[in-house]
């Protein structure tokens, strides 16, 4: 008979890792499953975590592979799997991989969340020819060359300040006329000479050839449309949560995320959610963490 788990995390970013420390240290048998190579989740994308208290300024990478290395010494590591179906209907839940199945009495859903897409013309037609979603990654390529941001939070800040240290120039589009990012970061932004901002804009359209050329975007207030040359758009408007392995199964917000407090609880018995996937007013690094040391401690009073 297949073995069964007291406990499946799916997800190995800062509340997955977190959840699979608070297990390891309860020695419950436990399985950890991550998709991707690199661990750390959305913050193996980000250039520094300078809000995460005792580490300031760190590299995101470095941020995510020190919290592996502290799970991987209690003795947990996760396997590289694609999680495909989730069964929640019995007492036993049952995960089916690309190649295995998987059965648990609790599962921790440390799903996290990708970017948001901007839906415009162009957008899907050069990903990865000069549209990005990840500046850290990408943003290389741009070296003394002209790149746009769009978005006004947290992200389009980091993210433009990171390219302007690379580019010649970088324009940073947005909606309104404020950005919602945290002051410490607008203020790193605006030092920037060869930052400019583009207020109360939208964009309509990303234009080129073969790679991108430029960036058609109208402005709100007065409806005018213009054209701006540019070599890459990093695009920074927010995330969506990935739940389509639970849509139907666990219940959701009005958001799309799992609704949960955070205990975790869910509206399934013995499931779990944790970090940017889980309903929460703020979605930070620290509070990811936070999210999966509740979720484990819930899950052991559930397996008691
Ligand atoms: P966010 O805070 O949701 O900001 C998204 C930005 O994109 C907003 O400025 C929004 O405009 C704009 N936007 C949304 N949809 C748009 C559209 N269709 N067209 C044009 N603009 C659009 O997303 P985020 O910056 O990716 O951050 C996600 C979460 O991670 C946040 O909770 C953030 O605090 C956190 N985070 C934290 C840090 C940090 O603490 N260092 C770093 C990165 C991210 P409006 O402002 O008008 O709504």
């Amino acid at each position: 008979m297949a073995e069964i788990y007291d406990l499946i995390i799916l997800g190995a970013g800062p509340a997955g890792i977190t959840a699979a420390i608070y297990a390891s240290r309860a020695k419950l048998n436990m399985l950890w499953i991550e998709k991707k190579f690199v661990k750390g989740g959305q913050i193996a994308d980000t250039y520094e975590v300078d809000n995460y208290p005792g580490m300031p300024g760190i590299g995101g990478i470095d941020l995510g592979e020190a919290m592996a290395a502290h799970a991987e010494k209690l003795g947990a590591v996760p396997v590289r799997e694609n999680v495909v179906s989730i069964e929640l209907d019995g007492e036993i839940k049952i995960i089916r991989t690309k190649k295995s199945e998987y059965h648990a009495k609790a599962l921790i859903l440390a799903l996290g969340a990708s970017h948001r897409h901007l839906g415009i013309p162009g957008e899907e037609e050069f990903a990865g020819m000069g549209v990005s979603y990840c500046a850290t990654c990408d943003g290389a390529f741009f070296k003394d060359r002209t790149a746009v941001v769009i978005g006004g939070g947290n992200t389009a800040c980091e993210d433009a300040a990171f390219l302007a240290r690379l580019c010649r120039k970088v324009y940073v589009i947005h909606r309104r006329d404020t950005l919602r990012a945290d002051k410490i970061l607008q203020e790193r932004l605006f030092a920037w000479e060869n930052v400019e901002m583009v207020w109360d804009s939208i964009p309509l359209e990303i234009c080129g050839q073969d790679q991108v050329t430029g960036i058609r975007v109208q402005n709100v207030k007065t409806g005018k449309e213009t054209q701006i040359d540019t070599d890459g758009v990093f695009v920074a408007v927010g995330i969506v949560p990935n739940t389509k392995l639970v849509e139907g199964l666990a219940e959701l917000d009005e958001g799309g995320y799992i609704a949960a407090g955070e205990d975790g609880l869910t509206s399934v018995p013995g499931i779990f959610a944790a970090g940017d996937v889980r309903t929460k007013g703020l979605r930070q690094v620290v509070t990811a963490v936070s999210d999966g040391a509740n979720a484990a401690v819930s899950a052991q009073k559930y397996l008691l």
